[in-house]
């Protein structure tokens, strides 16, 4: 192997991703007084947080009568109880709070006549737990509202002096031999120099792993490094299998349509020009969640009334809303649909199909955003000197399917709550732990066995295949007979990773050696996803598993963990308890646990 130097640095805390849940608790800690490094393989402003259209979810009911109770009941109910309750109590209860402080950092919400924060209806969201009209509790910024809260939490963070460190990608942690995070190695891209960054506490906000799959909303960094990270740390993997498709990806190029759309009055057609969301979800119709409102659409094209040549996707109708709202409240999905459709959204409904978008699975973590590694029936042992927060984490919060709109507040609830916590564990004063020189070692040597990989695959080659077979074999439908497949097919495209060819061994710029890391890193997740999907013998939120179509809440009410040994790529299966305890009893204050016991999910 060649001989690598590195620059060391040392803080207390080092955040890698530059998203809304990266800088959140980046801007929490150095608010604190921590130093704080943040790295970010893309400029932080580029990170996918950037494309949120639709908007975040709390309780301000500034639209109408809300509440906590009723935020925590819809999650809950759209987690299809596979949700830890303590997390979402905590999500739902501080939603307010956190998007208060968005609104008080600078970002630019749309307005209500008397000034408000403006909110719109959303997916799932409703009153009276389930039992009165929708809610409108998503609040917006147009449809911009992930870009206005990146740049406003970017400019904040720099206030606070925390130190960005942009485009360095990071490769792996260092891990002493008793398993305490001690920081990360990172590679610099635009000179190749190696960093190897030396903190008390690391906080993993890498994002999701969408391209594991051939069509996604997601922007090509979401490779799920984070995951792949742990997993080569011999860390478990959480509720993998639930991957949540989107109803309105545009067809053929995948980009988004957000829910808003719906949420301002938009709805869907099949080739019959029927509205047949009021067929299937009499009640919420078109905002129906989205695992429901995706199934449908999957079955309405199944049986024949797709349009198009092809009868292979559906029509959402915007034509008939009045062209100031659209102009006002939708402008960026107008410009979307021209470009990636050709369709003008005054005129002419958009072609749509379920697209992937959302991984509900990810790095187990308790509310606090301490990642957990289960160990001798301790469900709920931390894993020091580690966190995870936002798509890259799983609190759980959104169990088994997210709601629209419950991932922007989930990014600054718990990137917030990191940093609270931080300030109560890491001691400035105390020394920065000195790095176990095996583990920089072994993070060295496999940079470099893949920067010489001289092997008969090609990087991209092997990235379609494994896409295609997550896209035919794990997708809105499943059988057993696809998941076994899905299963025997990617276990063999893994093992592909040894037999990499990298043709570009040079270190500045050299993004094929970049895209052969993010493949590295998107393989765990992807054989977690069907790995423990196979296992999963029931239907429950985004999995619908069409040889058990029924939720089997006394078998199957579980988080299921999937771990790596070093780089084998072999999962093996473990599951841990769902946290089914509020945070407070009934009596003071807290929810009804009558409220949200389980039952049958209909909307
Ligand atoms: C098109 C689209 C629209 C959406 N709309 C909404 C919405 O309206 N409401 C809602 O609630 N949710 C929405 N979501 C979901 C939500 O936006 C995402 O779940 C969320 O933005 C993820 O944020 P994050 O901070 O976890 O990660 P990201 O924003 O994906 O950021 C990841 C960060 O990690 C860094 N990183 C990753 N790997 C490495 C590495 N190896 N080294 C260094 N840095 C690394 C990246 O540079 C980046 O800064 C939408 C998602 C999509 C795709």
């Amino acid at each position: 192997m060649a001989a690598y130097e590195y620059e060391t640095h040392e803080y207390d805390v080092v955040v890698v991703g530059a998203g809304g849940a990266g800088l959140r608790a980046t801007l929490g800690m150095a608010e604190q007084g921590l130093r704080t490094a943040c790295i970010t393989k893309v400029f932080p402003t580029r990170s996918h947080t950037v494309a949120a259209q639709g908007g975040i979810a709390a309780s301000l009911g500034n639209m109408g009568p809300d509440s906590w109770q009723w935020h925590m009941y819809d999650t809950v109910k759209g987690s299809d109880w596979l949700g830890d309750t303590d997390a979402m109590e905590y999500l739902a209860r501080e939603a307010p709070k956190a998007v208060y402080e968005l609104e008080h950092y600078g970002v630019p919400f749309s307005r209500t006549e008397e000034g408000k924060i403006y909110q719109r209806p959303f997916g799932g969201h409703t009153t009276e737990y389930g039992e009165g009209p929708a809610v409108q509790r998503t609040c917006a910024a147009a449809d911009r509202t992930g870009h206005a809260i990146l740049h406003t939490l970017y400019g904040q963070s720099l206030k606070q002096k925390a130190e960005f460190f942009i485009e360095y990608f990071a490769i792996d942690l260092i891990m002493s031999d008793e398993g305490e995070c001690q920081g990360v190695l990172c590679w610099k891209l635009d000179d190749g120099t190696l960093h190897l960054f030396s903190a008390k506490m690391t906080v993993l906000a890498t994002g999701g792993y969408g391209r594991a799959y051939f069509s996604a909303t997601s922007a090509h960094t979401c490779t799920g490094d984070g995951g792949g990270m742990v997993a080569r740390a011999g860390l478990p993997l959480q509720d993998m299998e639930f991957v949540q498709f989107h109803p309105t990806g545009i067809y053929g190029a995948g980009c988004l349509i957000t829910e808003g759309a719906r949420g301002e009055g938009g709805y869907l057609t099949n080739s019959e020009g029927e509205r047949f969301m009021e067929r299937y979800a009499p009640t919420y119709k078109d905002l129906a969640s989205r695992d429901v409102v995706s199934r449908c659409m999957t079955m309405e094209i199944r049986e024949g009334r797709g349009v198009g040549k092809d009868k292979d996707h559906i029509h959402l109708n915007l034509n008939h809303l009045p062209a100031e709202t659209l102009k006002l409240r939708l402008p960026g999905i107008s410009e979307s649909a021209r470009i990636f459709s050709g369709v003008d959204v005054t005129k002419e409904p958009v072609p749509v199909l379920p697209t992937v978008h959302y991984n509900m699975g990810g790095i187990p973590t308790n509310y606090w955003g301490e990642v957990l590694a289960p160990k001798d029936g301790d469900d709920n042992r931390v894993s020091p000197g580690l966190m995870a927060v936002g798509e890259a984490g799983c609190a759980s919060v959104h169990g088994a399917n997210r709601l629209g709109s419950n991932s922007l507040i989930d990014l600054v609830v718990f990137g917030r709550a990191a940093a609270i916590r931080a300030g109560e564990i890491v001691d400035p004063n105390s020394a920065v732990p000195s790095p176990n020189m095996r583990s920089v070692e072994m993070a060295l040597a496999r940079f470099d066995g893949l920067r010489h990989a001289r092997g008969q695959v090609g990087t991209a080659e092997l990235r379609l295949e494994m896409q295609k077979t997550m896209q035919d074999d794990a997708a809105v439908f499943r059988t057993s007979e696809t998941l076994s497949q899905g299963k025997e097919k990617m276990e063999g495209i893994a093992t592909k990773l040894s037999d990499l060819s990298v043709t570009d061994n040079t270190l500045i710029w050299n993004s094929d050696l970049m895209e052969t890391l993010e493949l590295a890193n998107l393989m765990p997740n992807a054989v977690a996803t069907v790995v423990a999907a196979e296992a999963r013998q029931e239907s429950r939120g985004a999995h619908a598993h069409e040889d058990f179509p029924d939720r089997d809440d006394e078998n199957w009410r579980k988080h299921s963990l999937t771990w790596f040994k070093g780089e084998e790529q072999k999962a093996n299966l473990g599951y841990r308890g769902v946290h089914t305890n509020p945070l407070t009893s009934h009596n003071d204050g807290g929810i009804d646990l009558k409220k949200i016991a389980p039952k049958a999910r209909v909307y």
